[in-house]
């Protein structure tokens, strides 16, 4: 008999969600309002520190209005992290503008802030200045966020922070979700905490945030008909959907720590190794030589990441010839979920055409990695179903 599936990241759900969704229904507000569309909004302000949020429908629905908020349209350029998620780019092709991809430094992962600033000098040269920055923290590793902010004040481009996969996740206390004009977060089935779906913008500015909420529900004007003089869109969360946010909100340090615990068994049952900054120009390399071949990515100094997922580094000159690929097989066999990082946006046939500022960094985060079964509901059990799967195949 097959043994039950072990997923990459599935819901887990805290037991307060159905009695915010009962009160719903009970007040009969089944609708893209109500308490606890209010009631989510204020547990997201007070949990980040942010002043101002607007649940909407998805993460993407979120980085779609954050752009229109920057003013992104038809023609525009909009700097963006290569690695990353599709749904952080797909909204600046919405807006009719081009994405101009970044590639990643190799501490965090993410968005490469001399890259950036180079990217940024090479547009103004040759065509014009960006109309945004979207950075992402990925896996909840924070990126170098404050010198990306830097960097956008110096040249007067907002920068957006896509935090879709970092909620919990901080730098020196403060979280993130709280950086630059706008914030973006996602409830996703996959992510940290679930709503089913949905998303968040967050800002300290009240005008955006009021103007992200009248363009989410079809930007009427303020009359008794239905008078529209600018394009809107569906994008509010439902009441129903919000309920299950506010029980989430309950338990998400909790989830915090089983993620980042799952993150230390791996490290040790795999006898990992941290990997600071072992990758250069699309090569791997190695500071130390390692027990096992498998690499981890170390919080840098003051970061805390929520280790949404955990990602290794395969390194298969240690390995014995042993690749992510044969290990994302033998954990299939197994009936195990993994998947390789994200492929870079830089790579996809989607988005040849956009410009691309290369290191290969991302390239090489590609090739190698993998991220492992993460999920806060995983048992101990099914933790060792993965490392023994992942021991046998290493030594084989
Ligand atoms: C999940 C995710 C999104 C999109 O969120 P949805 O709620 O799925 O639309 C955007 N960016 C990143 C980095 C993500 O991981």
């Amino acid at each position: 008999m097959t043994k039950p599936r072990i997923y990459l990241s599935s819901p887990h759900m805290g037991g307060e969600e159905l009695n915010y969704i009962h009160d719903a229904f009970e007040k009969n507000w089944i609708a893209p309002l109500g308490d606890n569309v209010n009631g989510f909004e204020e547990d997201l302000q007070r949990y980040t520190g942010r002043e101002h949020a607007a649940v909407v429908t998805s993460g993407t629905a979120a980085v779609h209005l954050a752009l229109m908020l920057c003013g992104v349209e038809t023609g525009d350029e909009v700097i963006c992290q290569s690695f990353t998620f599709a749904a952080t780019a797909n909204p600046i092709r919405y807006q009719g503008a081009t994405p101009v991809f970044i590639d990643s430094e190799p501490e965090t992962w993410n968005m490469d802030p001399e890259l950036l600033e180079a990217a940024i000098d090479d547009r103004m040269k040759n065509w014009k200045k960006p109309k945004a920055i979207v950075v992402v923290h990925l896996y909840g590793m924070p990126a170098k966020i404050e010198r990306i902010l830097e960097i956008g004040e110096k040249y007067d481009i907002p920068v957006i922070e896509d935090a879709a996969e970092a909620l919990g996740s901080s730098i020196d206390g403060r979280r993130c979700g709280t950086f630059g004009k706008l914030s973006v977060l996602s409830f996703n089935g996959n992510k940290i905490i679930t709503t089913s779906g949905g998303g968040a913008l967050l800002s300290d500015d009240e005008k955006l945030i009021k103007k992200a909420r009248f363009l989410a529900t079809q930007a009427r004007d303020d009359a008794p008909h239905y008078q529209h003089s600018e394009l809107g869109y569906n994008y509010r969360m439902s009441n129903i959907v919000a309920g299950i946010g506010r029980g989430q909100m309950k338990v998400l340090e909790e989830r915090v720590e089983a993620r980042r615990a799952n993150h230390y068994f791996y490290f040790e049952e795999l006898n990992g190794e941290w990997l600071e900054c072992g990758i250069q120009n699309s090569e791997f390399r190695i500071q130390n030589s390692s027990k096992s071949g498998i690499y981890f990515l170390k919080e840098p100094e003051n970061y805390k990441s929520n280790r949404w997922l955990t990602t290794v580094l395969v390194n298969p000159k240690e390995t014995g010839g042993v690749t992510r690929e044969d290990i994302r097989q033998a954990l299939e066999e197994q009936n195990i979920e993994s998947r390789p990082l994200w492929k870079p946006m830089h790579l996809q046939p989607l988005y040849e055409d956009a410009p691309h500022y290369g290191n290969g960094v991302s390239d090489a985060l590609f090739e190698y990695g993998l991220c492992l079964p993460s999920g806060s509901n995983m048992t101990d059990y099914d933790r060792e179903r993965v490392v023994s799967a992942i021991k046998k195949i290493l030594n084989r």
